[in-house]
């Protein structure tokens, strides 16, 4: 959070709009065979498979979606990719390209733009995919970041929301709630923050929860571990609103019911621990906190000794009928409809 006032910073009129375009992407590899121009030219160009593409576009605005006093740069970077990403995973697909594009205002360097791009390169890394292009434009004000990511996925294994069917088991992936407890904690820091800089906050206890929200990383392992299991997704979504809206897309899109277990929702000890401290209902935390990336899907009843025992996945309900409805069975035993709301409802508690 504190700045380094010592620190030379350069101007991005330094280096002028070029310039700037060609140090950011200067460092970035190519590795796809279907990547055969990237940044340089009028447009990116890739040679197209005999699968089908997947396209996704997220648009991130300061202020709206990331607060950089608590956001370092580097993983606001990182987690642009990942929200794209996950997009991708959530079609039973593969990243290939991403593109990049950002309007910022003359406060940021050219050092916090490295920063950025750092976060960026890293994912790219990580996840192997191509950075092809984007756009470079100023602001009036603040940080916005547009990042659309490119892949594939063949006919045979793409998974749409739409396919959960009556007696389909419904499944997550990971643990949830984490991301949304995660920001609390950042959000109370900065408040102790603004009234006393030179307090050093204790975080230990919220490691996982701030990782979370700060550095998510896509479920890109889910494709092949079902893959593995020998089983196939019914319809599939991720989680960046939470759990409730989530299972409401499923459910409305494949004109089903559902009855979800309160008892069966995966949750960190963190998030426990965190809830108890937050004064926080933890089934609340994770039907609406969001932000999670795990992935939410459905697969025939039949294939439950499949994936029953495995560590990444939970089953936590199972599609029904559309008249019964969406529910949700506390640890009480007692059924209660699900709402509609994303993590903007916990807020306004
Ligand atoms: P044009 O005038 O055709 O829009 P630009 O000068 O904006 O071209 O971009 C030149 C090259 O750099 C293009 O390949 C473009 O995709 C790429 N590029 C521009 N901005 C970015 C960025 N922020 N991140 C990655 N690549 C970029
Ligand atoms: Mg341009």
């Amino acid at each position: 959070m504190l700045e380094d006032k010592n620190q030379q910073k350069t101007p991005l009129a330094d280096l002028g709009e070029f310039g700037l375009i060609k140090h950011i992407t200067q460092p970035f590899r190519l590795s796809h065979k279907s990547t055969i121009k990237g940044v340089g030219d009028d447009s990116a160009v890739l040679e197209s498979s005999e699968n089908q593409t997947l396209i996704s576009t997220d648009l991130l605005v300061e202020g709206v979606h990331f607060d950089l006093s608590y956001m370092p740069l580097k993983h606001l970077g990182y987690k642009s990719v990942m929200v794209n990403l996950s997009d991708l995973f959530a079609m039973n697909g593969e990243a290939e390209q991403i593109t990049v594009s950002i309007a910022v205002s003359n406060r940021f360097t050219l050092e916090a733009i490295e920063e950025l791009y750092a976060g960026i390169r890293l994912a790219c890394e990580t996840y192997n995919v191509d950075l092809i292009g984007g756009d470079t434009s100023s602001s009036t004000k603040g940080i916005l970041i547009s990042v659309t990511a490119i892949g594939k996925v063949s006919k045979e294994d793409v998974v749409y929301r739409n396919g959960a069917k009556e007696t389909d088991l419904i499944v997550v992936s990971g643990d949830l709630g984490a991301a949304y407890l995660g920001l609390q904690v950042l959000e109370r820091e900065k408040e102790v923050f603004k009234i006393n800089p030179n307090n050093q906050p204790d975080l230990d206890n919220y490691t996982y929860l701030i990782e979370r929200q700060l550095k998510p990383e896509a479920r890109k392992d889910i494709r092949p571990l079902l893959k593995e299991l020998n089983t196939k997704p019914t319809a599939m979504i991720d989680i960046s609103d939470g759990l409730s809206s989530e299972i409401m897309h499923i459910c409305s899109q494949s004109n089903v019911g559902c009855k979800i277990y309160e008892d069966k929702i995966p949750l960190d000890p963190q998030v426990i621990s965190a809830c108890e401290e937050f004064d926080l209902d933890s089934t609340m935390v994770a039907l609406s906190g969001g932000e999670d990336y795990e992935l939410l899907f459905t697969v025939p009843v039949a294939d439950f000794e499949k994936i029953k025992a495995n560590p990444h996945l939970s089953v936590i309900g199972h599609i029904t009928d559309k008249s019964a409805g969406l529910n949700l069975v506390t640890r009480a035993g007692q059924e209660l409809e699900l709402k509609a709301q994303g993590w903007n409802a916990l807020v306004n508690e």
